[in-house]
């Protein structure tokens, strides 16, 4: 796939961390959120992944 369609079919996915922000293919390797690195490891971390939750609720009450 090219890069430009890359960026394209990106431009509509929001951040799996920042969900108000559009993933902007901030990591090396990503191709959008779905195989975000980062997003991977919050993902599979508990800690993480339970801080992220919270602060996804929290936005949403906020
Ligand atoms: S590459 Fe990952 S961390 Fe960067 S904006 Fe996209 S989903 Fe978010």
């Amino acid at each position: 796939m090219a890069a430009q369609e890359v960026l394209l079919q990106v431009g509509e996915a929001r951040c799996a961390l920042r969900p108000d922000e559009a993933c902007q293919l901030c990591q090396p390797g990503a191709t959008g959120p779905d195989d975000c690195p980062v997003a991977w490891l919050v993902r599979h971390d508990p800690e993480l992944a339970q801080e992220l939750a919270e602060e996804l609720r929290a936005r949403q009450c906020g």
